[in-house]
């Protein structure tokens, strides 16, 4: 896509820890309504690249220009949020006594008053949003269960309709089908595809399948800087990236 499309363009970012370069002038973007994993092996960037999107890293070098707004980089964590970009952590982020729909509710009333989320008919308009997400994640029919009597998977789910009645631009997850077996990575599978219609998102992965199944774009990363980019297809027939995987 060509750089006015783009939803996100990272231009010549590099991270320094100690005078480690842990990126390394990484260019390259996003474009709305895709999927666009980050793959590699261990320790070669990704979510080091992860942070600086989301404002928790700041790099050394280059510049992040997000939508309409532009460079971003001066931005704090919270304000890059309130312009669309959510990130999920590995770390749960659930109340896990709490309903699925109390999680919901917070997750929508978390910047607002206690005051504001009682008139009528915000909450019935609120209701009406959390249904329409929990819907889209298969959760509506549980809205009433606690989170911890929920199933990896369907917590990782709930985790992510919470980051989606936001309604961000952006959605950045790390690892989202760690730990989930074939038919939970499936239907997180069908879930993204649905999502994608409302936003870009922007994965950390290490299972293959996974990324073969849905990707838009990948971008394989190997010791902070950028190996290829291109289709699932591209980038596993590039020698680097098979060299880089097999260890020859
Ligand atoms: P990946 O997500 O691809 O596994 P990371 O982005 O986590 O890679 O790490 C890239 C490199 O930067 C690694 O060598 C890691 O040890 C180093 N690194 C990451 N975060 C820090 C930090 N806060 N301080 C020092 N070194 C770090």
């Amino acid at each position: 896509e060509s750089a006015t499309d783009a939803l996100l363009s990272l231009k010549h970012i590099s991270v320094e820890f100690d005078g480690f370069k842990a990126v390394n002038d990484v260019t390259t973007s996003i474009a709305p309504h895709e999927i666009h994993f980050f793959i590699g092996p261990n320790g070669a960037g990704k979510t080091t690249l992860l942070d600086v999107i989301c404002g928790k890293t700041k790099p050394s070098a280059g510049e992040v220009d997000y939508a309409d707004i532009g460079n971003i980089l001066k931005l704090k964590e919270f304000e890059i949020v309130k312009k669309g970009i959510c990130r999920k952590f590995q770390v749960p982020s659930t109340f896990v006594n709490l309903s699925v729909y109390d999680n919901m509710r917070i997750a929508l009333n978390h910047d607002k008053s206690v005051f504001g989320s009682l008139f009528m008919r915000k909450r019935y308009l609120d209701t009406r949003k959390i249904y329409e997400v929990l819907n889209l994640v298969g959760l509506d029919k549980k809205s009433k269960e606690r989170a911890k009597s929920l199933s990896h998977g369907e917590k990782q789910w709930l985790e992510i309709a919470m980051l989606l009645v936001e309604e961000p631009k952006l959605l950045l997850l790390d690892e989202p089908v760690a730990g989930m077996g074939q038919a939970e990575t499936e239907k997180t599978a069908r879930i993204l595809e649905e999502i994608k219609d409302r936003c870009a998102v922007a994965v950390v992965e290490h299972d293959m399948n996974f990324v073969k199944s849905i990707a838009d774009d990948v971008t394989v990363m190997h010791e902070g800087a950028i190996l290829t980019e291109g289709t699932a297809n591209e980038v596993m027939q590039n020698k680097k990236v098979q060299e880089v995987y097999l260890g020859r």
